[in-house]
C-alpha cells in the first residue's frame, strides 16, 4: 500500500514561503520518494505553486471546501474553484473545525460528499477529545464521525478516500497516542469501515496517524501495520523536518 503524508499548514505561510518549502523539497528528492505527498496551504498560496509541487512531486489541497458550487455563502470556497487553483486534494472533518468553528458530523458528510463527488480526494479526520477519551467515549466518538462520514456513500472508494485518525488532544500539544493505542484505534477503523459495507474496501484503505508527529517520534508510529502515513501540522512547515519524517519509513527513503 502506497503510504499517504499530508502536510497541513493550517492559517500559517505565504507565497514566498510556500515556494521556498518546494524548492527545498525538490532539493531533498521529495519527487523520487514512492510515498504520496500532499501539501495543504492557505487557499491564497495554492495557484501560485503548482509548477513547483510539480518538481517536488507534491500534490496540492486545500484544508476546507463548501458544499455547493456557487452562490450567496461570503468566505466559502468551492471544489470548482480549488480545482482551478491546481488542488487535488481536500480535507473534512478536521478538529479545528469540528472543535473551534463547529462543524458537526452533518456538515462534515455534506463537503466530503461534495469534493468526492467533484473528483477530488479527500481526508476525512476523525478523533476523540480528551474528555471523551478520559470518559472511555474514545471508540464511540470516532466510530460515530466514521459512520455518519461514510455509511451509504457511493462516491467513496479506498482510491479517492484517505481516513486520518487524530485524537484531538493530540494535535500541536506534543502528546501523542502511543504507537500500541494508534495502532489499535486505526484497525478498528478498518474493521468498522468494513461493517459499513461499502464501496470503500477496508484492506486497501489508507489511514494516516496525526497528532504532534515529529522526526523523533515518527519512525515508532509509523512502523505499525495499520499506519499508511501521518497527516502533519508543526512539523510540516520546515521543509527538513516534513521529509524527515516521510523518510523514518523504509519507502520513504
Ligand atoms: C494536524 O493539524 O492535523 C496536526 C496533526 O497537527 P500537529 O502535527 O501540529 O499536531
Amino acid at each position: 500500500m502506497r503510504r499517504v503524508f499530508g502536510a497541513n499548514w493550517k492559517m500559517n505561510g505565504t507565497v514566498a514561503g510556500a515556494l521556498e518549502f518546494l524548492e527545498r523539497m525538490a532539493g531533498m528528492g521529495s519527487s523520487s520518494v514512492s510515498p504520496e505527498l500532499v501539501l495543504f496551504p492557505p487557499f491564497t498560496v495554492l495557484p501560485m505553486l503548482r509548477e513547483s509541487a510539480v518538481r517536488a512531486g507534491m500534490a496540492l489541497g486545500g484544508q476546507d471546501l463548501f458544499w455547493e458550487e456557487s452562490g450567496a455563502y461570503t468566505g466559502e470556497i468551492s471544489t470548482g474553484m480549488l480545482r482551478e487553483a491546481g488542488a487535488e486534494w481536500f480535507l473534512a472533518g478536521h478538529s479545528e473545525r469540528r472543535h473551534v468553528l463547529g462543524e458537526s458530523d452533518r456538515i462534515v458528510r455534506k463537503k466530503l460528499e461534495k469534493g468526492l463527488r467533484n473528483g477530488l480526494k479527500g481526508i476525512l479526520c476523525v478523533g476523540e477529545l480528551r474528555e471523551e477519551r478520559e470518559e472511555g467515549r474514545t471508540e464511540e466518538v470516532v466510530r460515530g464521525q466514521i459512520d455518519a462520514a461514510l455509511s451509504g456513500l457511493e462516491e467513496a472508494s479506498a482510491c479517492n478516500l484517505v481516513v486520518a485518525y487524530e485524537p484531538v488532544w493530540a494535535i500541536g500539544t506534543g502528546l501523542t497516542a502511543t504507537p500500541e493505542e494508534a495502532e489499535r484505534m486505526h484497525r478498528l477503523i478498518r474493521q468498522w469501515v468494513g461493517d459499513l459495507g461499502g464501496a470503500v474496501s477496508p484492506e486497501e484503505l489508507r489511514i494516516q496517524y496525526g497528532g504532534s508527529v515529529k522526526p523523533d517520534n515518527a519512525a515508532d508510529i509509523l512502523s505499525r501495520p495499520s499506519i499508511d502515513g501521518a497527516l502533519v501540522g508543526g512539523a510540516s512547515l520546515q521543509a527538513d523536518s516534513f521529509m524527515a519524517i516521510v523518510r523514518s519509513t523504509p519507502d520513504g527513503q
